[in-house]
């Protein structure tokens, strides 16, 4: 499918920044709010949620439709473009009948492609741009299934938004960034901005710049941030809503790199690092078909002498040896422990295939348990 360019929304060049409240909870805090981004010169967008999904039903459920009314006003105050969250088509319509510039499906709306198919049709045959955040669990099928549905309404204007996937237990962040899969969908849909919501991703007004410089370092295409001018007294969000001038000063903060450059030392320089990444990439992958043919080899071995595949001692060796190895080399302990244990899966499933086919083949002993290498 093939996106629009963010620059030719009409709202501004990526990246795009939207800021705003979480919540629409006055037209005077709209207007407050509204003013001071304008005056940084920064805000491409005000953002505002007037049905607040949330999770129980005591917590403060938006200003709903009366609100419409005072993002009118605050539009024709400042100039600023608005966008709204929508979760059912009523939202959607009244969005578009409020001449409102942008609308967003949440995380618990893309989560149902139910609700997605009841609002795309609401909007089909409009122009309406759309943003469509990730659904609450990893689940790319989900989310790029959520930018199908809308795309196929006849929607141009689409991005769609990182904000972090819900954690199964308590987090440093509110929401863990997973940032392979923004970029895994970037690489299946490269037409389509996907722009970071740093505030929801983190849930901590501190964490939102870091995160925030962190997304356009990956070359992100713009960032939704909440911004409250009195996030002590803020309805809903309010650990991580930024204060204004907390929020300036990330914008005069923020370093924005582009993503490439046209100087000729620059670009050969990079060209030779990248040559040589390939080249190791390349023995890599030989590496690691060389020890497998080994290990093809050795489940054969195995098999022919009535030995199991997995030994626990060597795999426990194998384990700690390499990560020591790769810890001396200033490897990543972790990321150590990731790639062996991934080798040693594959190994193991080589021994195992080959161990099949010897059998089948009447060659080994009937089947027990398995072996290591
Ligand atoms: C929001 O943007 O206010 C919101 C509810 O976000 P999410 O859908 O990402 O939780
Ligand atoms: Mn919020």
């Amino acid at each position: 499918m093939e996106a629009a360019e963010i620059g030719s929304w009409g709202f501004g060049e990526a990246p795009l920044i939207i800021a705003g409240p979480c919540s629409a909870e006055s037209e005077e805090q709209l207007l407050v709010t509204a003013r001071a981004l304008k005056a940084t010169g920064r805000v491409h967008i005000l953002r505002a949620g007037l049905w607040k999904p949330r999770s129980r039903p005591s917590s403060f459920g938006g200003e709903g439709y009366k609100a419409l009314e005072w993002l009118r006003t605050v539009k024709q105050e400042t100039g600023l473009p608005v966008a709204v969250e929508v979760a059912s088509p009523l939202h959607a319509e009244a969005c578009m009948k409020a001449g409102i510039d942008v609308v967003w499906l949440g995380a618990r709306t893309v989560s149902n492609p139910f609700s997605v198919d009841e609002i795309v049709a609401a909007l089909r045959g409009t122009n309406q741009p759309v943003l469509v955040k990730n659904p609450l669990g990893p689940d790319l099928e989900l989310w790029q299934g959520a930018i199908e549905r809308v795309h196929a309404a006849g929607i141009e204007k689409i991005a769609a938004i990182h904000r972090g996937f819900t954690p199964y237990e308590k987090n440093r962040y509110r929401n863990i960034p997973k940032w392979e899969l923004a970029i895994e969908l970037r690489s299946r849909i490269p037409s389509l901005p996907v722009l970071c919501d740093p505030s929801h991703m983190t849930g901590r007004a501190d964490l939102v710049p870091g995160m925030a410089q962190k997304a356009l370092d990956l070359n992100m295409a713009g960032l939704m941030v909440e911004v409250h001018h009195d996030p002590h007294n803020a309805l809903s969000d309010k650990e991580q809503q930024l204060d204004i001038p907390s929020f300036k000063k990330m914008m005069e903060r923020l370093v924005f790199r582009a993503s490439t450059s046209d100087d000729t030392g620059f670009r050969n320089r990079l060209g030779e690092m990248r040559d040589r990444i390939d080249s190791i990439d390349n023995q890599i992958i030989e590496l690691v078909a060389s020890r497998m043919r080994i290990s093809r080899e050795m489940g054969e071995f195995k098999c022919l002498n009535d030995i199991t595949i997995f030994q626990l001692e060597r795999w426990l060796e194998i384990l700690q040896t390499r990560t020591s190895h790769g810890v001396a080399e200033e490897l990543d302990r972790v990321f150590v422990g990731k790639l062996i244990r991934l080798i040693h899966e594959e190994s193991i499933r080589c021994q195992e295939k080959v161990m099949e086919e010897l059998r089948e083949r009447g060659g080994c002993p009937p089947a027990d348990q398995g072996g290591d290498e």
